[in-house]
């Protein structure tokens, strides 16, 4: 998956932060992050680093470290689209070498959305400030501190014996995905698989098994992955709000070339490789 880095180890602890000329600078465009590559597949990544181009230090946001490499976040291209870097959609992530660099991007866009998204205090309107001893915004105004926003989400493989239920949703990924949703306030999650398999493909669903949790930054969220089995009838109700199509495949019918980043794509493989009278342990 997009975070299985090893052997890099990515540390997100909000300490000991020091710039260096190798620290990597990440600038973002919305869905599009600046970058140079080579032109061939897989892509090589290169972000600007710290000590080639004239960065204002105060404008620069730590964000991580992997291995002994700093990321720092900054909101001002200083003009590197006229020195060999281009924005590219940060969708070059899914395939992009060094792994460890690609998921460093991926991870970015999870903070640059949030800083992005919280420039005032949401109770007295203030200007926010960043906290110098934790990842989190203030308001001096009012004593108001903004954590790192993550949703919860489940991505569910519904087992029926030999067959796995892979759906199509109605906007957006193309290719065939599990059942997914997210938590809402007040609900445990195995409660969301529940009201999730309903909702989606009108299916009661029995021994909801925890399989892999993934962060996903592309939608600021924290995927957690779970395999169940039906209960009782195996007929589908499709909610066409949000799926296109929900079809149940035998092992042997599933075709997936995709590369492996995705919880749900992993998900998928163990059931070709695992899966057979019925849930996955
Ligand atoms: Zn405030």
């Amino acid at each position: 998956m997009i975070q299985d880095i090893k052997p890099n180890i990515f540390y997100n602890e909000y300490n000991n932060i020091k710039i260096d000329d190798k620290s990597r600078i990440i600038i973002f465009r919305d869905d599009e992050v600046l970058i140079k590559h080579n032109k061939e597949q897989p892509l090589n990544i290169i972000f600007p680093l710290y000590g080639d181009y004239e960065f204002k230090k105060e404008e620069l946001i730590y964000l991580f470290r992997i291995d002994d490499i700093s990321y720092y976040l900054c909101e001002d291209d200083i003009g590197l689209e006229n020195q060999g870097f281009k924005y590219e959609s940060m969708f070059v992530f899914r395939t992009a070498l060094p792994k460890f660099d690609a998921f460093a991007g991926f991870t970015a866009h999870h903070l640059y959305c949030w800083y992005r998204d919280n420039k005032f205090c949401g109770r007295c309107g203030k200007k926010l400030i960043h906290s110098k001893h934790e990842r989190a915004l203030i308001c001096d105004c009012c004593s108001n501190t903004i954590y790192p926003k993550i949703s919860p989400a489940v991505i569910v493989g519904i087992i029926d014996c030999d067959r796995l239920l892979m759906t199509k949703y109605a906007k957006g990924y193309k290719n065939y995905a599990l059942v997914a949703g997210f938590n809402e306030i007040g609900e445990t999650i195995e409660r969301t698989v529940e009201r999730e398999v309903m909702e989606e493909v009108g299916l009661k669903i029995k021994n909801i098994t925890y399989y892999k949790s993934q962060p996903w930054g592309f939608s600021s969220s924290l995927l957690m992955g779970f395999f169940c089995e039906i209960n009782e009838s195996d007929s589908i109700t499709l909610d066409e709000n949000e799926l296109k199509e929900a079809k149940w495949f035998r092992r042997d019918e599933i075709l997936t070339n995709e590369i492996d980043i995705s919880l749900t794509r992993e998900m998928i493989y163990k059931f070709i490789r695992e899966g057979k009278n019925g849930c996955i342990k």
